[in-house]
């Protein structure tokens, strides 16, 4: 996204299949993160797609209608996007690129199409793929949720499958079954990261310089 090397930031993809719980742990992780001093937000998407009940424009989607998407779209304003479901959905650009720039993480919960597009234009991005404990769990947790239809939860279980089978892309990979064990996982991939040592050099220049002197 950035020229390497450049972002203070990194970018997270996190990806699983609809009711896989990627929204519950990316949106617990984020406090847990800040308790531990490290600053990151959830990239906030662009979609066509009609809010579900409590949904909040702004907060949990941008809420845009196909054509305003089309237009965004035309202007390049989106760092990726793709079709998923039969609606459209997007990351925008210039607010991620001003978090990383920041020195935030920023997470993508995105599709595995997305993760494609981000991974073509950056090889900094971290890549991160939740898988439920059974198809039958998965199953019960979409009907639990209960903010979609019959039909909806057929067409997320049949395309479930898709999702999965691109597990591999991914730098990791964490099994929600017990939440509390997961969310510890995902936020030791950004503890772990955070401690690599280009960053780690670069953010404690001056304690390094004085170690040294
Ligand atoms: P949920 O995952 O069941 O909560 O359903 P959503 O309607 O929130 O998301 C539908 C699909 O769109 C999922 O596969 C998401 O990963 C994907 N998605 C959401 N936002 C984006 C985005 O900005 N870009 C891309 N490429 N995919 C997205
Ligand atoms: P996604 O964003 O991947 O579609 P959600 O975060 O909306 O998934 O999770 C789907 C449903 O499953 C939600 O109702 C959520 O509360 C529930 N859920 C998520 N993780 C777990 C878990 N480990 N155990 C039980 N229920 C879970
Ligand atoms: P939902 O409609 O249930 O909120 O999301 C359905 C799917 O769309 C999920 O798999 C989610 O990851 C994906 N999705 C949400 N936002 C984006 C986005 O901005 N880009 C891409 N590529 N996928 C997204």
């Amino acid at each position: 996204m950035t020229a390497s090397g450049t972002a203070a930031g990194t970018l997270f993809i996190v990806s699983a299949p609809s009711g896989g719980g990627k929204t519950s742990l990316t949106r617990a992780l984020v406090p847990h993160l800040s308790a531990q001093g490290i600053p990151a937000d959830i990239s906030v998407s662009y979609t066509t797609r009609a809010p579900r009940p409590g949904e909040v424009d702004g907060t949990h989607y941008h809420f845009v209608s196909r054509e305003t998407f089309a237009g965004m779209a035309e202007r390049g304003e989106f760092f990726e996007h793709a079709e998923v479901f039969g609606n459209l959905y997007g990351t925008g650009r210039a607010r991620t690129e001003a978090l990383l720039t920041a020195g935030h993480d920023v997470i993508l919960d995105i599709d595995w199409q997305g993760a494609r597009q981000v991974r073509a234009q950056t090889d900094e991005a971290v890549g991160i793929f939740i898988l439920p404990p059974s198809l039958a769990e998965l199953e019960r947790r979409l009907r639990g949720r209960s903010q979609d239809s019959d039909e909806v939860i057929a067409r997320r279980m049949a395309q479930a499958h898709d999702e999965m089978s691109h597990h591999d892309e991914y730098d990791y990979l964490i099994v929600n079954e017990d939440f509390d064990r997961a969310l510890r996982e995902l936020s030791a991939v950004f503890v772990a990261h955070r401690l690599l040592i280009e960053g780690q050099a670069r953010r404690h220049r001056d304690r390094i310089r004085g170690l040294l002197a």
